[in-house]
C-alpha cells in the first residue's frame, strides 16, 4: 500500500464530475474516473493524464450490482483502499409529456431516477465503504442539489429529479449517524446552477465551480463538519 491517496469520482467522464476529478488529481489524489461507457471513460482518463494527473479508469454503472462490485474489486486490485468517494453521478430524468408534472408525474420515471441518484448511491457507497475504512481520513462526497431543498424550494416543478435530491439529503444523513463513531465523514454538496450536458450547457457557472465545494468536503479536515449539506456560500438549508 502507498501513500498517495486514492479517489473514485462516479460519472467523471464529462461535466462536473470530470471537473472534481481534476481538482483532486492536481491536488495530488489518484484518481479512479468512474464511468459507465468504455469510450467515454477512455478518453477522460486520457484528458486527465495529458494534464499530469495520475488517473485510471473503473467501469461503473450506479444502477448495477454486478458493475458496483466488480469496481470495488478493481480499486482493491489497483490502491487497496480508498480515501475519497464522491457519489457525482445524477440523472434528471425525462420530463416530456407533463413525466415530471405532479399531476401526471410518470412513476416509471421515478423510479429510474431514484435508481440512479439515490439507491446508485447507496449501491456504491456499500461496495466501497470496507476500502474506505481503510483510509486514515475517508470522506464522502453526495452531489446533491438545493432542487432538494425543502426549505428553498427552488428551480423547475420536477417531481422526479427533486425528491431524489430530498431522499439523497435525508440518506447523507442516516449514513453521518451510522459513521459518527468512526473517522468516515459523510456531506452532500450542492455545485449550484452550472453549464453541462444537465442543463443544456445553460448554467452560469463552470464545471470547476461546481466542482470546488465537492473537491472542499473531500478533503476536510479530521474535525470538519459530519452530515451537512454544503455549497460554495456555506450551509445550504434542508
Ligand atoms: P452531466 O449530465 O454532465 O454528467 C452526469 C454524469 O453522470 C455523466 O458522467 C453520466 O455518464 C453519469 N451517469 C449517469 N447515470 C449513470 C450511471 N447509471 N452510472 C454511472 N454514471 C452515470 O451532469 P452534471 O455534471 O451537471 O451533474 C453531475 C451531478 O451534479 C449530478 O448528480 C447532478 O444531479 C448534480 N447537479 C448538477 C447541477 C447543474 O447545474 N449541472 C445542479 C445541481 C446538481 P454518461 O456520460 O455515461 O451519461
Amino acid at each position: 500500500m502507498n501513500n498517495t491517496k486514492t479517489a473514485l469520482v462516479t460519472g467523471a467522464n464529462k461535466g462536473i464530475g470530470f471537473a472534481i476529478a481534476q481538482g483532486l488529481g492536481a491536488m495530488g489524489f489518484t484518481v479512479a474516473v468512474g464511468a459507465r461507457d468504455d469510450v467515454r471513460r477512455k478518453e477522460a482518463v486520457e484528458r486527465l493524464r495529458a494534464a499530469d494527473i495520475d488517473a485510471f479508469g473503473v467501469a461503473l454503472d450506479v444502477t448495477s450490482d454486478d458493475s458496483v462490485a466488480a469496481a470495488a474489486e478493481a480499486i482493491e486490485r489497483t490502491a487497496g483502499r480508498l480515501d475519497v468517494l464522491v457519489n457525482n453521478a445524477g440523472i434528471g430524468g425525462r420530463t416530456d409529456g407533463g413525466a415530471q408534472d405532479p399531476t401526471t408525474l410518470d412513476l416509471d420515471v421515478v423510479r429510474t431516477v431514484l435508481e440512479t441518484n439515490v439507491l446508485g448511491v447507496v449501491r456504491v457507497t456499500n461496495a466501497m465503504l470496507p476500502l474506505l475504512r481503510r483510509a486514515s481520513s475517508p470522506r464522502i462526497v453526495n452531489m446533491s442539489s438545493n432542487m432538494g431543498s425543502l426549505t428553498l424550494q427552488t428551480g423547475p416543478v420536477l417531481t422526479a429529479y427533486a425528491p431524489s435530491k430530498s431522499m439523497l439529503n435525508s440518506v447523507t444523513v442516516q449514513y453521518a449517524r451510522r459513521l459518527a463513531d468512526t473517522a468516515v465523514i459523510v456531506n452532500a454538496a450542492c455545485p449550484g446552477y452550472v453549464a453541462t450536458d444537465f442543463t443544456g450547457f445553460g448554467g452560469s457557472r463552470t464545471p470547476e465551480q461546481g466542482a470546488a465545494i465537492a473537491v472542499r468536503l473531500a478533503t476536510l479536515p479530521d474535525d470538519g463538519p459530519r452530515g451537512g449539506f454544503f455549497d460554495d456560500a456555506g450551509v445550504v438549508p434542508w
